[in-house]
């Protein structure tokens, strides 16, 4: 399969275990590596939506009932046809966003790690006991499906974000629709196919492609019981007042702005490398991608920036077809416009441009969203290219005197995704991390994305709700606790009528 040449089908949806699509509303899909149009997605009216959540909510009653080592083993299933099929996802992903195959390959990985924590549900799933929790009295708290679940997912993970979302909350019993990007559906349609082959019953598992229209259904249906999301701040914060306000249970990710220390004894070589991949590795198109590099004294910032200069200048920037290349083009034409304005707005402000990517050309591939990398010294709080998320190949240099100045920067700032610290100091990387004000926090460790059977989410305005993604906060989110107080009368226990409040006195 040659993914650069335009495939002409429409990427529908799956509902009820059936491709099904929305002709009068669709949406191209472009190849960010050539400009051209790959495909097209349907966009789900209120209608098309409203029978996947008929759909999911006719499966669930014998979903839930379905043992929970049985719902696992779907899943057990499920990540071996992944990996069977890896290569195929990878594709897919790379056609529609851009990304080089080998982070493709990676970022399908971390999914399949959901996967597999989603396939020790039983476990997961046991619950609490306590015998004689009065006389003859026991007590336990199971976790109970919550019934039709959502997601709505970004672009920048069209395979991982789901997979963060829909195996744990399917292993737990409720069922799901799931509402990828529109800029790059195909790879979440294909894995949700793969799901009906491993034995996901038709309906646990409905996909719809849309737009607001159908985030906007499933955010007011009072059958959907929870809904999560990923994406930017601004949808974020909407989806949260909105599903609150439909008495939903919300958990709702949003942008980030990452900023890394780097100490006066760190090891810079070493800080240079990782800052390499954490800034520009998918284009800066990772909510814990690091685009602030906050020095501590200008030796070290001289020092790093000497590093930097080095390695951009052999850095391979062409189609992610090509494995050789570090880096791809940017997801679509309205996104690469707006990270070049952001390096023309760096200059504006008075930033220190040192090496531009704006020029750059990809031969044979002249109408792909290819921007090269950019580096800028002297960013301070208060330039917009310091305060908002750029989301692109666009690395500052930030110069503080002090650990305490560059904490409070990243204290004060807006968002609370992830940071890092980069020092040989054991003391100062401790005090870092009890008081920096983060969700996800590295020690020479630039994208301390945590692994699946952790939770992932950020802080301050990085995250609206109150349990993270994945791992151990999943269950939390999509299970609703029922704690059974229990005793079966016998003429030992047998009490009469007691007014005053039953205690352990
Ligand atoms: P986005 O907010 O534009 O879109 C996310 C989803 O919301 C998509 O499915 C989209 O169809 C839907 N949507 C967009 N506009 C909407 C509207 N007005 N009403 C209702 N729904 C709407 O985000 P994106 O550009 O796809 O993704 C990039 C963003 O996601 C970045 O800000 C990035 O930091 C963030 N992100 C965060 C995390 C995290 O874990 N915190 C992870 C990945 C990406």
């Amino acid at each position: 399969m040659n993914r650069e040449q335009p495939v002409t089908s429409t990427v529908g949806h799956l509902i009820d275990g059936k491709i099904v699509s929305d002709a009068a509303r669709t949406q191209p899909i472009f190849n960010p590596a050539t400009g051209q149009i790959n495909g097209h997605v349907a966009l789900a009216s209120k209608a098309t939506v409203e029978q996947a959540i008929a759909s999911a909510e006719r499966a669930f009653p014998e979903w839930r009932n379905t043992p929970p080592l049985k719902r696992a083993r779907v899943m057990s299933r499920l990540k071996t046809l992944l990996e069977e099929n890896a290569d195929q996802i990878a594709q897919l992903i790379t056609a529609e966003h851009g990304k080089v195959l080998n982070d493709a390959q990676g970022e399908l990985q971390r999914g399949i790690e959901n996967v597999e924590y989603a396939s020790y549900a039983p476990e997961l799933l046991k619950g609490e006991h306590s015998r004689n929790a009065g006389p003859g009295i026991d007590s336990w708290a199971e976790h109970q499906a919550l019934g039709v679940t959502a997601g709505i997912t970004p672009f920048n993970f069209p395979a991982m974000v789901p997979l963060w979302m829909w195996p744990m909350a399917v292993a737990c019993g409720n069922t799901f629709v799931l509402k990828p990007s529109e800029r790059d559906p195909s790879s979440a349609l294909f894995i949700a196919e793969l799901a009906l082959q491993a034995g996901l019953p038709p309906g646990v598992l409905n996909v719809v492609n849309g737009d607001k229209e159908a985030v906007d259904t499933l955010l007011h249906d009072t059958r959907v019981k929870a809904v999560s999301f990923v994406g930017s701040t601004p949808i974020a914060e909407y989806i949260y007042s909105e599903g609150c306000k439909a008495g939903k249970r919300v958990q709702a990710l949003g942008g980030a702005k990452n900023h890394a220390v780097v100490m006066p004894d760190a090891d810079v070589a070493n800080a240079v490398t990782a800052m390499m991949g954490a800034a520009y590795g998918s284009c800066g198109e990772r909510c814990m991608a690091v685009p602030l590099i906050v020095c501590v004294g200008d030796e070290v910032a001289d020092k790093m920036l000497a590093g930097l200069k080095t390695e951009i200048a052999k850095m391979k920037v062409g189609p992610g077809t090509d494995n050789s290349n570090d880096m791809g083009p940017l997801v679509t034409k309205p996104h690469f416009e707006k990270v070049k304005g952001y390096v023309d707005q760096g200059v504006a402000e008075g930033a220190e441009l040192l090496i531009d990517g704006r020029g750059l050309k990809v031969p044979g591939h002249e109408d792909g969203y290819f921007l090269g990398p950019c580096l800028f010294d002297h960013v301070k709080p208060g330039m917009r290219i310091y305060q908002e998320e750029i989301f692109g190949p666009v690395l500052g240099i930030v110069r503080v005197k002090t650990l305490d100045e560059g904490m409070k920067l990243i204290n004060d700032h807006e968002y609370g995704n992830g940071t890092c610290i980069f020092t040989r100091d054991g003391e100062a990387a401790r005090y870092f991390t009890d008081h920096i004000q983060v969700g996800m926090v590295g020690v020479n460790v630039p994208l301390p994305v945590p692994v699946a059977y952790h939770s992932f989410g950020g802080w301050k305005r990085s995250l609206f709700g109150d349990l993270h993604a994945y791992g151990p906060d999943a269950v939390r989110f999509y299970t609703k606790r029922k704690t059974i107080t229990q005793r079966w009368p016998s003429a030992g226990v047998r009490e009469g009528a007691m007014f005053s409040f039953p205690s352990s006195r």
